[in-house]
């Protein structure tokens, strides 16, 4: 059930709008507003799931991975690398309470992280 509150339900219902790269009936992946490096990209299940700590389908989140590396390569960040960051609760600095994945690339990533 989406939440109503949810910023990142209402990207995948369309309520906001969002530059979307890829999709299917379980996950959505669209482009950051804020883009940390030249693709930067969100992953996220189109179920409301509050974050990471909460996820419950642990196959689901191996489909989730496989879905992000498709995109990786269908955006063409997949042969020089790209990092994926899953910021979870407070002290991850989790700012939107819907599992996503940041899929950043385009250029090196330092380490290590702030
Ligand atoms: P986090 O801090 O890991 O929760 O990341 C949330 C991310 O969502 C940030 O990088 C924001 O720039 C991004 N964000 C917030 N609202 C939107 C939106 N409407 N469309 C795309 N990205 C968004
Ligand atoms: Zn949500």
């Amino acid at each position: 059930m989406p939440e109503a509150d949810c910023i990142f339900c209402k990207v995948v219902s369309g309520a906001i709008p969002a530059t979307v790269v890829k999709r299917d009936p379980h996950f959505v992946a669209f482009k950051d507003i804020n883009a940390q490096a030249p693709t930067h990209l969100l992953v996220i299940p189109t179920e409301h799931i509050t974050s990471l700590d909460q996820a419950r389908d642990d196959a689901m989140l191996g489909r989730l991975l496989g879905f992000t590396r498709e995109l990786a390569r269908d955006v063409g960040i997949a042969e020089r690398g790209y990092r994926v960051v899953v910021n979870t609760k407070a002290d991850g600095g989790q700012t939107v309470h819907h599992l996503h994945l940041h899929v950043l690339g385009g250029r090196f990533m330092t380490w290590p992280p702030g």
